[in-house]
């Protein structure tokens, strides 16, 4: 047994007792290109990276449903029949939300269903925008979906996931997280169509092009729950309603000059990221198989400006971590995730990534910003049962 299922059998036996029934792994994910595009059924390009999150489970013979986090102080305990989605509150409102959420798709919904015991641990940072949240979702649903049972396929985990996270966690997020989480493989991308939720793996040929991925987490908060990320959804859904569409989507580059022409600056900056991120991802997409790795730097460079200027979900670390790895010869860099804090990402020849690493380290120490965690990600396997 590799030394994060231990781990997770371990901790697992130090809360219930004696063995889980079996142990599930999902990954967290750093979105390569197309922000804040998924809830306006437009293009992402997601990544599932090598940090997981481990759900070790095991059935009760009652309905009670107790979950516990080697990351979060305190064992929480619900029964089946009570899980209000209005009462959950704090970390576990992930993994009972997901646990809800997937009662509503069980024939006869909570009732047939026995009770569980879930201990998670992780290796996925949380809060970095490297999508912890959905690492949990996605495996805890995997555990419940088979330990329930209920055989659902990925897309319905998917949908699970994202319902568990609106509604029960309240974060209006869109279905790009729990995708990448539950379809990642080795050296692949996910294009993630969010209208249709059409997904196609794309190679991404990074270790034959001698790159790889650094991420830079500036350990600055963000969350996706209040303020920015709402507002800047309803920017979206106002400059798509003014405009006569049923979503940004619908809308290319060709229409930017109707755009500046009906709308205000604001929502026509928020609507022009939007329309472009939707084309970038598409290009980063072509430029891969026809040009490699090496060919994309200057969509995720231009991506980055176009969040900072017309989307403003940038920060001044964020802004420091682009910049300063452009600087020191990475390929291509942007922020990555909602924004408001968070991590950055940059593209970098094999040979490069320790001075871009300590170079990024140093101008944040000049900044007298807070040391920002800096390591390599690779495109790895989706949530999968490990034991
Ligand atoms: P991100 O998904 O970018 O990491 P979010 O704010 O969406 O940030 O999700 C972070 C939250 O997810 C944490 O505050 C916690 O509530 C929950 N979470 C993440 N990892 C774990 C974990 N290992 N155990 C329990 N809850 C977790
Ligand atoms: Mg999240």
């Amino acid at each position: 047994m590799n030394k994060v299922l231990q781990l997770g059998s371990e901790y697992f036996a130090s809360q219930f007792g004696g063995a889980p029934d079996g142990l599930w792994s999902a990954p967290g994910r750093v979105n390569l290109i197309g922000e804040h595009t998924d809830y306006n059924d437009g293009f992402a390009f997601p990544i599932a990276i090598d940090k997981r999150t481990t759900v070790a489970a095991r059935a009760r013979e009652d309905r009670l449903l107790r979950v516990t986090s080697s990351s979060f102080p305190g064992m929480v305990e619900v029964n089946l029949d009570d899980v209000d989605p209005d009462a959950l509150t704090g970390w576990a409102a992930y993994p009972l939300g997901v646990a809800w959420a997937m009662s509503l798709a069980a024939a006869g919904g909570a009732s047939g269903l026995s009770g569980m015991d879930l201990a998670l641990t992780s290796d996925v940072p949380a809060g970095a925008g490297l999508s912890s949240s959905a690492a949990v979702e996605c495996a805890a649903a995997l555990a419940l979906s088979d330990l329930w049972g209920l055989g659902l396929d990925r897309p319905d985990l998917a949908r699970i996931g994202q319902l568990a996270e609106n509604r029960v966690v309240g974060a209006p997020t869109g279905i790009m997280d729990q995708s990448a989480s539950l379809l990642g493989e080795p050296d692949h991308g996910i294009l993630l169509d969010c209208q249709s939720l059409k997904t196609e793996s794309v190679a991404l040929g990074f270790a034959g092009a001698g790159v790889g991925l650094l991420v830079i987490d500036t350990r600055t908060s963000h969350s996706h729950a209040d303020g920015g990320y709402a507002s800047r959804r309803r920017s979206c859904e106002d400059g798509a309603r003014r405009l006569g569409v049923g979503s940004l989507r619908a809308l290319g580059p060709d229409d930017l000059p109707r755009a500046a022409a009906q709308l205000d600056g604001q929502t026509y900056r928020r609507v022009r990221h939007v329309i472009t991120e939707n084309q970038r991802v598409l290009d980063t997409v072509a430029a891969l198989r026809t040009s490699g790795a090496a060919a994309i730097g200057p969509f995720l460079n231009e991506s980055h400006v176009s969040m900072r200027e017309d989307f403003e979900i940038s920060t001044a670390e964020l802004d420091l971590a682009v910049s300063s790895a452009q600087e020191l010869g990475a390929i291509g860099a942007r922020m990555t995730g909602g924004g408001f804090g968070g991590a950055a990402l940059a593209l970098v020849r094999n040979g490069d990534a320790g001075t871009v690493a300590e170079g990024i380290a140093r101008d944040f120490a000049q900044a007298g910003y807070t040391a920002p965690h800096i390591f390599p990600v690779t495109a790895s396997e989706g949530a999968r049962r490990e034991l």
